[in-house]
């Protein structure tokens, strides 16, 4: 691999959750242009077939596993699967999410609870997975989660969302703690206004013109601007970070 080789991610195994589209996808790519080999963990079959197909063509070894985070029986099985096929993991990024638009007085139960279950139960529970294996293996390892800017403020429009979002962020705090004596690094990514399945709906909406204006960079991210951050929080060179959060976000963050 040619660049810095604190950056390599050759004969290191990583999972991404969500890996078959928007952000995970990004992800997925990164790491693997990085030399990891990579798994992607969703739901529908046709985007993991995709997204397999251009992982292979990057040269490394990787699998796509149908999987959904919110069926909790099935998340060690797949991690098994993971280490059946590639190795044992490495490298965990938490990536798999969802947004229900409904505000706190009119959520249902089941939809706080879908959102909860696939934002942060279920990273809470592969972590705990990975972490217990990365222990057991003494090999060190990395987890990244994916935040939002809605892990900070509050939003009327996705309070359960940002419900989740926030104990993302403190669940990151409080693992990296707890596996810092295992050479475990645990770090949140914050990406800003990324275009996606989940943001296209935004582009119609006022709501695009005031992210505009608030961005100093002046517009969305892409889904690929998120490897360099993924690849650098899974990599060596991040071995004295952890329990933090790096912003991808143009600077919304700063205004
Ligand atoms: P997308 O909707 O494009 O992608 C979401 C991904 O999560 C898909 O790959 C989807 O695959 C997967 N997923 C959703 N539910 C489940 C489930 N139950 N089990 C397994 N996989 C699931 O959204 P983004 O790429 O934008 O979002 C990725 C992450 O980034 C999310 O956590 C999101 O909250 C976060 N984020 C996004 C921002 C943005 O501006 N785009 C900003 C801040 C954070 P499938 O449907 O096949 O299962």
């Amino acid at each position: 691999m040619a660049g810095h080789k604190a950056f390599d991610l050759s004969g290191r195994v990583a999972v991404v959750t969500g890996g078959n589209g928007g952000i995970g996808r990004g992800i997925a790519l990164g790491l693997a242009e990085a030399g990891a080999s990579v798994a992607i963990l969703a739901r529908n079959e046709e985007k993991n077939r995709a997204v397999l197909g251009e992982l292979e063509k990057l040269g490394v070894k990787a699998v796509a596993i149908r999987l959904d985070v919110t069926r909790r029986s099935e998340l060690a099985p797949a991690m098994e699967e993971v280490e059946r096929r590639l190795g044992p993991v490495d490298i965990l990024v938490n990536n798999a999410g969802i947004a229900i638009m409904k505000g706190a007085l009119e959520v249902d139960a089941a939809s706080w609870d879908r959102v909860l279950e696939t934002n942060l139960n279920s990273v809470f529970l592969l972590s705990q997975i990975a972490g217990r294996s990365m222990v057991k293996r003494r090999s060190g390892g990395k987890i990244i989660n994916i935040a939002s800017e809605y892990s900070r403020f509050g939003s009327p429009m996705v309070p359960a969302y940002s419900a989740s979002k926030g104990g993302v962020v403190q669940l990151t705090k409080s693992m990296a703690i707890e596996l810092a004596p295992h050479n475990i690094q645990v770090n949140a990514i914050l990406p800003g206004w990324i275009w996606s399945e989940m943001t296209a709906p935004v582009k119609e909406m006022p709501l695009y013109n005031e992210i505009i204006q608030r961005t100093p960079a002046g517009r969305f991210g892409e889904p690929e601007e998120l490897a360099g951050a993924a690849i650098f929080l899974a990599s060596k060179a991040s071995d004295f970070v952890t329990g933090s959060t790096v912003y991808v976000d143009g600077g919304y963050a700063i205004r």
